[in-house]
């Protein structure tokens, strides 16, 4: 209101096609429309835009203020020319909200700078092209040198662009001169960026450790082998836990943790700025939910993982099962054809070696070399066994690929028959027989499968297993047995997923992110209120959405976890049981939504959005044991690796009844893990990178409008930008309100009570109180709702 009739300004308008755009308003809206002109696009803008309808030039469109309260938003950050100005902080904004989140972004990505600021969480936008210049051991001393290593009262950032090595330099300093454990919590979509950053982060905290280093002779760099072996150790995860997705060539298809550690035990003595104390001594991997069901099957465009395909493509003396030689990807089912042989530059091949060379650094012999090898073509020939029906009788199967099995059993070092019966019988049990129930073909074909399934879950955490003991400084640092190390955590974990159909992965994997959130509301709320603090400013009682209600949904008594686990223990469990019990138990929570046209499906409105959930497979998905007569197949394998049990079990406690299920299904076990996750996070200071994909084509400089928004709004930038913001919008230094308003301050009207004996700063203060003072001379006014709303307030700085 008030505003000149005639008067234009700049803003941007919302578009359901292209998101956000810059325009030019026209006047003051009039009977709640606005009139705002649309420039013309420079043609990089509507490259970046898919699918959207061309801008014409001159085009006046009227925007509805009452069907889009939102869709018009000052454009107030441009110069005298309206060109966007660029910030590396975005708290710095003037005017703070989506739009000018995105365009600030849009535009430093454009220009080869992927990193921004709002306050202490770094956005990554991929850029989908190696800017070689930001990694280079120049680079990484600089930042550890200003950040870490030299002493200032100031705020070391200022005049820094954001960088990755931002975060670990400052993750650095915490450990070694605050003595408080560090993490630093990496998230985005698949193929934002997540696993890259993480290693760039890795590799600096590698290079920090070593002490202050002149810049000039940064770029000879010996790693010792300590560090080497941290720093290799995460190819060889990815050998096992990537694959190629349509999202991403190397996709991680597991969470991890990564625990760096140092000794710190000097810390606490006379802080030394010269010399480097805190030293990198190894690392602890702890991973979560890997994808099993990518072991047997996969779509055309995406692959199994990694070392299947290095395997194949080994030379054949160096197969380790001889009949592995002169076969090819496609003779195997679970491999198939595929037209990708070149992962990040490197042929199948040459990874292979590689991936040998790093098992052996970590203390693989040729015996184990063997044995893992031998574990992975076991998987391999579980896809090839074809289940037919026995002697005509359809109740009945075997397998009609005789020389399939034979391989296998040979494999597996047992009897052909006993390896055969395992896939197509079941042993039952009452409490006074057991008995044996032929499997149909499908069901025989699925049982193979899930044999297939935990055989590579084995795999994985035994290579997880054998990268700890070859890295964990509890056990190999100087005689070993401490366990009292300085803590930098690195996790990289999948992000909020919503797809066209959710499974129950999909639900496991949005309830770690609703974990994560909580978190992260509640640190960047600290840092709200810290911020207020240090300004003198009472903060007045400020609410936001916090994520509580959803976990109760998830997780609480009669919670969704808790209906499945039930249906889980049931004789008859099912599918649509648990839905009907779910949605019934909790009917009154907010989150839920019912489906009423499908008795299979239920909704959650995640953090960050709706999603619907397809029921099916949720109870076979959550239960985690294998039929016994597959359980004993594994454990009569003469494969060390195939007839281990209960690889992740090593605390030594009495193992649990197998009828007490609940304990056991994988819903439980990650409810267990993630719970230790984050008690393990609550003793860290935390810091947050969020990766952002600017395109689904994964080129270089584009930015795409509508999938950015979504994703800034999952990771919740917005909401940390709202609830910085929800007491006082904007902000601006003291010096800036003197500089920038001095013309409109009446010094007689309303004089400066600043003296000389002042600071510059408190004179800044009561300078920018009396301008303010004078510009809005109602220092309180009342909001709709009748409340007094404070209009402005003066810090000691802002
Ligand atoms: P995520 O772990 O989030 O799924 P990745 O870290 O594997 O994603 O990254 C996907 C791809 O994006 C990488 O293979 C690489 O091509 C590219 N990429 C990611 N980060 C960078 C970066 N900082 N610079 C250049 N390219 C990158
Ligand atoms: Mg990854």
């Amino acid at each position: 209101g008030g505003k000149d009739e005639n008067a234009t300004s700049h803003v941007f308008v919302i578009d359901p096609q292209y998101g956000w755009r810059p325009a030019i308003q026209e006047g003051a809206p009039k009977n709640g429309k606005a009139l705002v002109s649309i420039p013309e696009y420079k043609s990089e803008d509507s490259m970046d835009c898919d699918g959207g309808r061309a801008a014409k030039k001159g085009e006046q469109i009227y925007i509805s203020m009452k069907d889009y309260p939102f869709g018009v938003l000052p454009l107030a950050n441009v110069d005298v020319n309206g060109n966007l100005v660029e910030f590396a902080d975005m708290v710095k904004l003037p005017y703070l909200h989506e739009a000018a989140i995105l365009y600030n972004l849009k535009r430093r990505h454009r220009e080869g700078k992927p990193y921004t600021r709002t306050g202490d969480i770094i956005i990554a936008v991929n850029p989908f092209q190696w800017l070689t210049h930001l990694y280079t051991e120049k680079k990484r001393s600089y930042y550890s040198n200003r950040l870490v290593w030299e002493q200032t009262d100031k705020d070391p950032r200022d005049g820094m662009e954001p960088h990755v090595y931002e975060v670990s330099a400052l993750a650095y300093k915490g450990l070694a001169f605050g003595n408080v454990d560090q993490s630093i919590l990496v998230s985005g979509e698949s193929g934002a960026g997540k696993t890259e950053t993480v290693k760039i982060a890795m590799n600096h905290m590698a290079s920090v450790q070593q002490g202050p280093k002149s810049e000039a002779d940064a770029d000879v760099t010996q790693l010792d082998p300590v560090v080497d072996r941290v720093v290799q150790s995460n190819p060889l995860l990815e050998a096992f836990g990537n694959a190629k997705t349509l999202r991403n060539d190397n996709s991680s298809r597991f969470g991890k943790y990564l625990q760096l550690q140092f000794d710190n035990s000097s810390a606490g003595a006379v802080p030394s700025y010269t010399r480097s104390t805190c030293k990198l001594v190894g690392s602890k991997c702890e991973v979560y939910l890997l994808e099993k069901n990518r072991v047997t099957q996969h779509t055309e465009m995406e692959r199994t993982y990694h070392v299947f395909y290095q395997l194949l493509a080994a030379p054949d003396k160096q197969k380790y099962w001889p009949k592995l030689a002169g076969k090819r990807n496609e003779d195997f089912k679970y491999v198939g054809k595929s037209s990708t042989t070149k992962i990040e530059d490197m042929t199948d091949e040459e990874h292979y070696h590689h991936t040998v060379k790093v098992l052996r650094m970590v203390g693989v012999d040729d015996n184990m070399l063997k044995e893992l090898f031998v574990a992975i073509a076991i998987v391999l020939q579980c896809g090839n066994l074809v289940f037919g029906a026995k002697g005509g009788d359809r109740d009945k199967s075997e397998v009609t690929t005789r020389t399939e099995i034979k391989d296998l059993a040979e494999l597996l070092g047992v009897d052909d028959a006993v390896c055969e019966l395992a896939f197509t019988e079941r042993t039952m049990k009452t409490r006074s027989e057991t008995y044996k129930v032929p499997l149909k073909t499908d069901a025989a074909k699925e049982a193979a499968d899930s044999f297939a399934k935990e055989v590579y879950g084995k795999i994985f955490l035994w290579v997880v297993d054998q990268v700890n003991s070859a890295t964990n400084a509890e056990t190999n640092y100087q005689g070993g047995g401490r366990d009292d190390f300085g803590i930098i955590g690195l996790l990289d974990i999948f992000g909020f997923e919503s797809f066209k159909v959710n499974r129950f992965e999909q639900l496991c994997i949005n309830y770690a992110n609703e974990k994560l959130q909580q978190k992260f509301t509640e640190d960047v709320f600290r840092a709200v209120q810290e911020e207020y603090e240090s300004e003198g400013i009472e903060l007045a009682e400020i609410t936001y959405d916090d994520n509580t209600d959803v976990l109760d949904l998830i997780e609480g008594r009669g919670g969704l976890l808790a209906m499945l686990n039930e249906e889980c223990v049931r004789p008859g469990g099912n599918d649509q049981d648990f839905v009907q019990k779910a949605l019934m138990a909790n009917k009154t929570s907010p989150c839920l939504i019912v489906n009423k046209t499908d008795r299979m499906s239920f909704g959650v409105h995640h953090y960050a959005g709706k999603v619907m959930y397809d029921a099916d497979k949720f109870v076979s998905s959550n239960q985690d044991t294998l039929p016994t007569d597959l359980e004993e197949l594994g454990k009569a394998s003469t494969n060390s690796i195939v007839s281990k049990t209960e690889a992740a079990d090593t605390s030594g406690k009495p193992k649990r009844q197998k009828s007490n299920i609940v304990g056991q299904t994988i819903w439980g076990k990650y409810k267990t893990q993630l719970a230790s996750l984050m008690t393990n996070l609550r003793t860290t200071s935390s810091r947050y990178i969020r990766c952002i994909k600017p395109n689904m084509r994964k080129v270089p400089v584009a930015m795409e409008h509508v999938p950015t928004i979504e994703q800034l709004r999952c990771a919740g930038v917005v909401a940390a930008v709202t609830l910085a913001r929800s007491a006082f919008p904007n902000r601006l230094d003291n010096q800036a309100v003197k500089f920038r308003y001095n013309s409109m301050w009446d010094k007689n009207a309303y004089p400066s009570k600043q003296t000389n004996s002042m600071t510059k700063e408190q004179q800044a203060k009561c300078i920018a109180e009396a301008i303010l003072t004078c510009a809005l001379k109602e220092k309180e006014t009342k909001n709709k709702e009748g409340k007094i709303v404070r209009q402005f307030v003066v810090g000691h700085t802002k």
